[in-house]
């Protein structure tokens, strides 16, 4: 059976998903996401991926159309329906179709959509080797122009950075804020460890707020790391003794090198492989 996609309360065979070429979604990247992951048929954080898409949404002023519990509710539906439970799952909420202008009053009818399916974003030896990265001269947008805390359809900042990345050979690029401090990467969030002090950009460093990020920061807690929220430079970054980035579909991974310089002795570090293994466990718990 072909995958059954979700919009608006109804399921539609991949081949017959579609919403119209007048979407601002489309037309202007007017819409938010949210990219969550199951495990075992439970879906990682969910409530924390609802609340950050409604607060996405409340800050581009876009009603969803439908509440955070039927939203749960539709989720679990689009899992259950495609048999899948181990999977990667997309939520998009447009503006709607409307007319060829910006304004979003002349719109109707928010899209909600939901594509539950797999997704391999690092091939896997990636996760045993390390990432080498490079820093991308895009930066992350400037707060005041759109907020890297709103998880908008517009990620062609990323998508720049993005490509400089491929153009230097890598799959990710670290990308500062306009104050020229680490930011993120295009997809993940970025943590170094200094003097077995786990170290992360705050979030008024212009980042999203990673839901994978705020576990992995819980999971040191428990763990007696010691973690701390810091504003990084890329001067923090190349002396760092591990690197290594977290995101719903990448999870756990590690980083060795960064602008061809390697980060520590060059290898997967130690706390890095412990957070990797206990990041692992805490996602079927
Ligand atoms: N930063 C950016 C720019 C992202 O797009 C993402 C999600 N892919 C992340 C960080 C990681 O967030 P999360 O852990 O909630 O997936």
């Amino acid at each position: 059976m072909s995958l059954q996609i979700y919009i608006n309360g109804t399921f539609y065979d991949k081949e017959n998903a579609k919403i119209s070429v007048y979407d601002h979604g489309l037309l202007y990247g007017d819409g938010i996401f949210e990219g969550m992951r199951s495990y075992s048929g439970k879906v990682f954080r969910l409530s924390e991926h609802m609340d950050r898409l409604y607060e996405s949404a409340r800050a581009i002023c876009l009603q969803i159309p439908i509440s955070k519990e039927q939203m749960e509710a539709d989720v679990i539906e689009t899992l259950r329906r495609n048999n899948l439970s181990d999977a990667y799952i997309r939520l998009v909420v447009t503006r709607g179709a409307g007319s060829l202008g910006l304004d979003p009053n002349r719109t109707s009818n928010p899209q909600v959509i939901i594509i539950a399916d797999h997704i391999a974003l690092y091939p896997a030896e990636y996760y045993e080797t390390g990432l080498k990265i490079i820093t991308a001269s895009t930066i992350r947008n400037h707060p005041a122009a759109l907020s890297p805390r709103v998880k908008s359809l517009n990620y062609l900042n990323n998508i720049m950075a993005k490509i400089e990345g491929q153009q230097a050979g890598c799959v990710e690029a670290l990308m500062l804020n306009h104050k020229g401090e680490v930011a993120e990467c295009t997809g993940d969030n970025i943590f170094i460890i200094k003097r077995e002090q786990l170290l992360t950009p705050p979030k008024d460093a212009g980042i999203l707020e990673g839901i994978t990020r705020n576990a992995v920061l819980g999971l040191a807690r428990s763990l007696g790391i010691p973690a701390q929220e810091i504003t990084l430079t890329r001067h923090d970054l190349l002396v760092a003794d591990e690197c290594f980035l977290t995101g719903s579909a990448a999870e756990v991974i590690p980083v060795i090198s960064i602008d061809g310089r390697p980060i520590g002795d060059g290898k997967v570090g130690p706390i890095t492989k412990k957070l990797m293994t206990e990041f692992k466990a805490l996602v079927h718990r």
